[in-house]
């Protein structure tokens, strides 16, 4: 997208990030706008149909989100003032020197953490109670962070170990307890909404004073996993408020296959109002805002 005033820096599988450019001419080299498309990605790829207004409710999100961590964590936001074409979906956000990891917490077992349970009765190193199954609450949140993989490639879980290598053992130790702490406050206020965080990912860039400052997006269902506690049953697959639906449809239904090598088919129409519906209600029920 052309935007006048912002020069095109990167986009992401989901993001398109601009610089705002100064009276000179020259990029703001402090300072991104970070605009949040309606594209959705399953299995490291970019899907060929957007959901309407997923862009939006992942940005309104994680600003509701951001306020309510500001004394656990700073946050990159700088305005929420931004160019009309991409009102809403939209911020003006600090330009941060990015930590090179993933940081994951999960509170909740599924996914590629029961995977690796199963396997050897750890995730990512830490020895967890026999017995647990799918959907099972972990005793505490565990750090499980991966690689930051480049484009179209997957993240790769690593231990801990390999955090403290890539930052330091200070940095490594700041990010994980701000992961957990960040799951941990997400859990207590959306436990009041009747949603249960399974997991979540962020992620930290460096801030002026050398602290870790929460970029990008947080605790979103593109970035979490969003369980309706009353449905908590562990022990099956649990119903969710994520991206989960889309995972299923192309895995289960579609007839496309994850190790094809191949795009995934384009989203039938019931498939991304069901989807949009999914985003929608988790937005609705954590903020109790309607989106406008
Ligand atoms: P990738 O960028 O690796 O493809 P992705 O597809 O999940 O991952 P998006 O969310 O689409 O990424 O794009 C956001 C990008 O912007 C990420 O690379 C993220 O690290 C980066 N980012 C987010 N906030 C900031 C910030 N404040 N300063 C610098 N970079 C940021
Ligand atoms: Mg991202």
């Amino acid at each position: 997208m052309d935007l006048p005033g912002y020069v095109h820096l990167y986009s992401g599988k989901v993001r398109d990030l601009y610089a705002p450019v100064g009276p000179s001419g020259e990029p703001d080299p402090d300072r991104i706008l970070l605009v949040a498309s309606d594209r959705i990605s399953a299995y490291d790829h970019i899907l060929g149909t957007p959901i309407p207004d997923k862009g939006r409710i992942l940005t309104q999100l994680s600003l509701w989100w951001f306020e309510r961590l500001a004394d656990l964590v700073p946050n990159h936001v700088l305005s929420t003032e931004v160019p009309a074409a991409v009102a809403g979906r939209a911020l003006l956000v600090r330009r941060l020197d990015m930590l090179p990891v993933e940081c994951v917490a999960r509170a909740y077992l599924t996914g590629g953490g029961l995977e690796e349970y199963a396997a050897t009765g750890r995730v990512s190193g830490v020895p967890l109670p026999a017995g647990l199954v799918d959907g099972s609450r972990l005793p505490e949140p565990v750090f499980t962070p991966s690689t930051k993989a480049p484009q179209g490639e997957h993240d790769q879980p690593i231990p801990y170990a390999a955090v403290v290598d890539l930052v330091g053992p200070d940095r490594a130790a700041a990010a994980r307890d701000l992961t957990v702490a960040i799951l941990r406050r997400g859990n207590e206020i959306a436990a009041e909404r009747g949603i249960l965080l399974a997991d979540t990912k962020v992620e930290f860039g460096i801030g002026s004073g050398d602290e870790l400052v929460l970029a990008d997006e947080v605790l979103t269902p593109d970035s979490s996993r969003f369980w309706p506690a009353d449905q908590w049953v562990p022990g099956r697959v649990q119903p969710s408020f994520d991206k989960q639906y889309v995972r299923d449809w192309l895995t289960h239904e579609s007839g496309w296959s994850k190790s094809s090598g191949e795009a995934p088919p384009p989203l039938p129409e019931s498939v991304v109002e069901q989807t949009r519906a999914r985003y929608l209600e988790a937005y609705e029920r954590l903020t109790g805002r309607t989106l406008d």
